[in-house]
């Protein structure tokens, strides 16, 4: 009830920020959210907020790596981190957006949890478990999200879900317990709107 209450309210894109300076005031609570490309983050984040189009749909490695920030009305700011894990995007590319995402993690203080996107087909990847280490570093309590749950068969979700919580195990900044969601089927959007709401 207090997800919904929270998350009724407006959400507007207030900016994207490239570099720290551009960061918005940290005059309220934020979470930020992570996941490989093609994760389903913007289709996760629209389904939180209840407005399609509201996060890009899709994000192509030839575009300015952003850390974009959105507004909810009397709530955290959402903080949708750029997609990492493009296997093509130039190395420049990539050092840069590491360097203002180490900078954003270890010095935002307004920053109460990231929710770190896994594909719920995969399971925790290579480069999810480098975000993870960063988050350790860093002192950022984070949360697993999987996604696409609707693909995975009722018999393989076990072995995904063990394969998920060795790898969270590893990590001191790890929240214990996951999410399961689906933003095409709705499954799991209101735990996560829950969970969001708790945050102070
Ligand atoms: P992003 O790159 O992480 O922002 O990923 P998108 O939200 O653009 O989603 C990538 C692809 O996965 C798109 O084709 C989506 O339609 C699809 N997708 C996202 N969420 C779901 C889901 O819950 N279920 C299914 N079946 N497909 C999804």
């Amino acid at each position: 009830e207090a997800g919904r209450l929270l998350f009724a309210a407006e959400t507007d894109f207030l900016k994207g920020v490239v570099a720290m300076d551009g960061l918005p005031a940290p005059d309220r609570i934020e979470v930020c959210f992570a996941g490989r490309s093609n994760v389903g983050k913007s289709s996760l984040i629209n389904a939180l907020t209840g407005r399609k189009g509201l996060a890009r749909a899709s994000n192509t490695p030839g575009r300015t790596q952003e850390i974009n920030f959105f507004t909810t009305t009397d709530g955290p700011y959402l903080v949708d981190l750029p997609g990492y894990g493009y296997a093509n995007a130039p190395v420049k590319v990539v050092e840069k957006w590491q360097r203002l995402l180490k900078s954003y993690l270890s010095g935002r203080q307004n920053l109460r949890r990231a929710f770190v996107l896994i594909d719920a087909r995969h399971g925790v990847k290579p480069v999810d478990d480098e975000i993870m280490s960063l988050l350790d570093q860093s002192a950022v309590t984070f949360q697993a999200v999987l996604t696409k749950a609707d693909k995975v068969k009722e018999k393989d979700r076990e072995n995904i879900l063990a394969q998920v919580r060795g790898a969270l195990s590893k990590h001191p900044a790890a929240f214990p317990e996951l999410v399961l969601t689906s933003s095409d089927k709705g499954l799991g959007i209101e735990t996560l709107r829950a969970i969001i709401a708790t945050l102070d």
